[in-house]
């Protein structure tokens, strides 16, 4: 249930995720998500919000100052 508008129908999506560690962007593209049909806004499920932590931890040993990840490449 969306706990913005008490939806309760989504669509599956993709959005970007974008994180700033210390004054370094990370930047995850295409990264699944389930969006509110009627707020719009976006929710990660679990799975996906692993994986996400996972490639934020890997990312950030290899920092640079901006990181463009495509998720599709690493998932
Ligand atoms: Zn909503």
């Amino acid at each position: 249930m969306c706990v913005y508008c008490k939806n309760k129908e989504y669509q599956s999506s993709t959005r970007t995720h974008t994180v700033t560690i210390n004054s370094n962007v990370i930047v995850v593209l295409n990264v699944p998500c389930m969006m509110c049909s009627c707020c719009g806004e976006s929710f990660y499920t679990d799975e996906v919000a692993e994986k996400l932590d996972g490639i934020i931890q890997k990312a950030k040993e290899m920092l640079s100052s901006v990181n463009i990840i495509d998720y599709k490449n690493i998932a």
